[in-house]
């Protein structure tokens, strides 16, 4: 942990820098049918060096388990630099630069990511086990999006003047606040990387940014871009590496003044803590979930068998909105529990990069284990595997798993109370509109949840009464830039996404003038 007094850490890591570092190189990699090139360093100041300890880590391919290339392992000293260069940036100009130029930055990258679309939607599909389906239709025009809209935002930031108070007039201004430390998971490793970027850099903040070990390489194609468009050097610095290393470096930073976290609960409690023991910096936080997807009897049911399949299957179920638990109301439970096991038995798995397949590798050998353990626990605990419920076989190295459904699963079971983060659902019954809504809120998450219904007063009613951040009426797992998302209870606070995110990358500077007030005495 380190504690140290901002100086002396500014101090030791230049000349640490200037000892160690120097230029790191760039892999050709096979992606599908395209090579696609990708830096390997930890990037500061515009350039892409190696990591001053000289150390590397590899990136697996989640189709075959096999390795694909060592890249860069940043360490506390590359955070350190990182977060120096970031400091220089703030400070010099990008803090107090015309938004209208950073608002074209934006747009920038956002032009040079369409130019690479296919490489870069290649490499994601080749880090992840993302079908192309998923990573050209969800997170790259998630990505680009996204962009666009902060870059449309940058000039529009602005406070508020009152004349209402007696001899003074007040105002406020949205001020940057500083050095933004962003860590990211391997779920959606390029639309969080700019969620996590966007927003911070329309309003004048820098960025050290950490991608998730499992997933690094979107991230560091788009620093490579990042250095085309032209954004000064040190307004975004990304250091590869560890949660424990990397990630901790960055939380207990003393120069460090906001950390916007996703990722699992219990890294982000550590998170909370590390920002407690060190300089309070500011923290938000999405975390995971665990969603309801509710389905009262009049309902179009191929619609809803549509998108509460896709509601499990998006991203292969790593999706902490994802719809994991379905409660359907007791007089169509039988049918939609046949229609719905049809459909999720008939997805095709298999290799990512063939364009017949549904569902590709999980994304990570860590995961993957969970997910059949979560499995397993299920089985043991008395659920009805209705389909799927094992690894899929004859797949050699790659991490591929049966999409599966459980029915008969109790309220107290594992499966149905913690995050399985993979292509497992729970499947159950209710009676009453007073009891479903009890049993959505049993859990300790609130990111997500739907309901299925069209009576409409009903479906205010039941989304009024759901305790989650995000509620759908009709559909499933649909996340739009233009509006916020985050979590109630243990799914985090903050929010990203929409005009809301500004907030968290702003603080709020009130100034008074005196028109005639005088001292009291
Ligand atoms: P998951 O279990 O899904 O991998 P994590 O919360 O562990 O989720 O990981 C999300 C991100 O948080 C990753 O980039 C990971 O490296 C990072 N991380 C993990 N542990 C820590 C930590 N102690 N401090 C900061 N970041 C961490």
């Amino acid at each position: 942990m380190s504690s140290f007094p901002a100086t002396r850490a500014l101090r030791a890591t230049v000349s640490r820098g200037l000892r160690f570092a120097s230029t790191a190189s760039s892999a050709t990699l096979k992606a599908g049918r395209r090579e696609v090139s990708v830096p390997t360093g930890i990037f500061i100041n515009n350039e892409f060096r190696t990591s001053i300890g000289d150390n590397k880590f590899g990136v697996v391919s989640p189709a075959t388990g096999q390795e694909v290339l060592q890249i860069e392992e940043g360490r506390e000293e590359d955070v350190n630099e990182a977060v120096s260069a970031a400091r220089a940036a703030f400070k010099s100009q990008w803090a107090k630069s015309d938004p209208v130029w950073r608002g074209a930055l934006l747009n920038r990258l956002a032009e040079l990511m369409e130019r690479d679309r296919e490489d870069i939607i290649a490499l994601e599909m080749l880090d992840t086990g993302k079908t192309y389906k998923q990573a050209s239709t969800g997170d790259f025009p998630g990505a680009v999006g996204t962009l666009k809209y902060y870059a449309g935002w940058a000039d529009k930031v602005v406070g508020l003047t009152s004349f209402n108070i007696p001899k003074t007039f007040a105002y406020t201004r949205r001020e940057p606040i500083g050095v933004c430390g962003q860590i990211i998971p391997w779920n959606f490793p390029l639309l969080m990387f700019i969620w996590k970027i966007a927003p911070a850099l329309a309003t004048g903040n820098t960025v050290v940014i950490k991608s998730a070990e499992a997933t690094p390489l979107g991230a560091l194609k788009c620093c490579e871009l990042i250095k085309e468009a032209g954004f000064p050097p040190g307004v975004i610095n990304l250091v590869s590496g560890f949660g424990n290393t990397v990630g901790n470096a960055i939380t207990n930073h003393m120069d460090v003044d906001k950390v916007a976290f996703t990722g699992s609960t219990a890294t982000g409690r550590r998170i909370l803590q590390a920002s407690a023991s060190s300089n309070l910096k500011k923290v938000t936080l999405e975390l995971g979930g665990k969603g309801p997807n509710i389905i009262f009897p009049d309902v179009d049911m191929d619609k809803t068998v549509d998108w509460a399949a896709w509601g499990i299957n998006m991203n292969a179920g790593q999706t902490c909105h994802a719809g994991t638990r379905i409660y359907v109301h007791d007089d169509v439970y039988d049918a939609f529990v046949d229609a719905f096991a049809k459909r999720m038995s008939s997805l095709k798995v298999g290799d990512n990069f063939d364009s017949s397949v549904d569902q590709g590798p999980q994304n990570n050998k860590l995961q993957y284990d969970k997910i059949l353990q979560y499995i397993e626990s299920g089985k043991q605990e008395g659920a009805t595997v209705k389909t799927g419920g094992k690894k899929v076989e004859g797949t050699d190295g790659g991490y591929f798993i049966e999409p599966t459904v459980f029915t008969n699963v109790k309220p107290d079971m594992k499966i149905m109370r913690e995050e399985i983060f993979g292509p497992v659902v729970c499947v159950s019954r209710f009676s009453s509109e007073s009891e479903v809504i009890a049993l959505a809120n049993d859990t300790s998450y609130g990111l997500a949840a739907a309901v299925h219904t069209k009576d409409y007063e009903r479906a205010v009613r039941v989304t009024n009464a759901l305790q989650s951040g995000t509620t759908w009426v009709n559909m499933y797992n649909f996340v739009h830039w233009s509006i916020p998302f985050g979590g109630y209870k243990e799914s985090g606070f903050g929010r990203e996404c929409g005009e809301a995110a500004l907030e968290n990358y702003t603080e709020v500077k009130a100034v008074y003038f005196n028109m005639g007030m005088e001292a009291p005495k």
